[in-house]
């Protein structure tokens, strides 16, 4: 089968295709979504060598449980070993032998095919199309924000960074009636947001001094941190969700002075990006800014930075 593989250079090749354990599913995938992960994995984050790739929808081909042959599918991008301690206690994305589709040791879905197991698998509703599905990982993850903080009725909260996550998170925030500011160096994006967001231009080297409860850094870059270090009040809380190629040089000191919070958060659960693209109350598909065939893949990445998102068809 043809793969987008990742060995310290990026390439389309003939792959075998990969064969499934009777516990996992060998799906066939239609579409799938360029991350900011993966241009990351191409600059060297993670170390990853093998087929890149972790948001899709396809169609299961092959399967133990027959009643999923032909089904419509997403799959959770994690893949837990089931018997240590993180797994015994209902952790399986801090697994200790974990490992991460198109991210951590295991082939990804930028491929004709990818095998996941049965478990992590979700069916997709025929009123999701695959546009839409395709954001289901990303859009879960940007969910799981608001499991990983409280937000009272009273909490300033401020998103930074408007590219993909940063726009999906106010788009969950919107659909789950949570007031917020964002700021971006995109003005032109903000058309896509709920009108109640109250937006900031980056540009005009805004004044947020310590205002904010709450503060979603999502920027994947160092000066969203640093902004976000700036713009949280005393006792405040930074939700971190970016990840970065190399460590932010920002001042840390001010963690331990103003007694700041800092959370980590990564991927969330699909049943609720699911359930929220299937009531329409998100519409990431506005998101989309190209697909490109598979067999332009390559080109597709040299393009994806500095875009928004960029869908693949197998
Ligand atoms: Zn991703
Ligand atoms: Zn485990």
């Amino acid at each position: 089968m043809k793969a987008l593989v990742f060995d310290g250079s990026l390439h389309l090749e003939e792959i075998n295709l990969p064969q499934p354990r009777q516990d996992e599913a060998l799906i066939r995938v239609k579409l799938a979504g360029i991350c900011n992960t993966d241009l990351e994995i191409t600059k060297g984050y993670m170390d990853f060598s093998g087929v890149l790739g972790h948001e899709f929808v396809g169609v299961v081909d092959l399967c133990s449980d027959e009643t999923l042959i032909g089904k419509r599918v997403v799959g959770e991008i994690n893949v837990a070993c089931g018997s240590c301690e993180y797994c015994m206690n209902g952790m399986k994305k801090h697994c200790s032998d974990l490992s991460v589709i198109g991210i951590n040791n295991r082939d990804g879905c930028f491929a004709e095919f990818v095998v996941l197991p049965i478990d992590n698998l979700h069916l997709i509703p025929e009123t999701v199309p695959d546009e839409e599905a395709t954001f289901v990982e990303p859009l879960a993850a940007a969910y799981h924000v608001f499991e990983s903080v409280w937000v009272k009725p009273s909490s300033m909260v401020l998103i930074i960074g408007d590219g993909k996550l940063g726009l999906l998170i106010s788009m969950a925030a919107s659909s789950l009636g949570i007031e917020h500011t964002m700021v971006g160096r995109h003005p032109e994006r903000f058309a896509m947001l709920d009108s109640n967001v109250n937006t900031i231009s980056s540009e005009g080297q805004p004044d947020l001094k310590s205002c904010y409860d709450i503060v979603i850094e999502a920027t994947g870059n160092e000066q969203g941190m640093a902004l976000a270090l700036s713009a949280v009040k005393p006792a405040g809380t930074i939700v971190l969700k970016s990840t970065y190629s190399h460590i932010p040089n920002v001042d840390l000191s001010r963690v331990a002075v103003n007694e700041l919070k800092i959370v980590g958060s990564r991927c969330g659960r699909f049943e609720d990006a699911i359930r929220f693209l299937e009531k329409k109350s998100v519409k990431p598909v506005q998101l989309i800014d190209r697909i490109f065939p598979f067999d332009n893949a390559l080109e597709a990445f040299d393009y994806a930075p500095g875009h928004l998102k960029v869908l693949l068809r197998m």
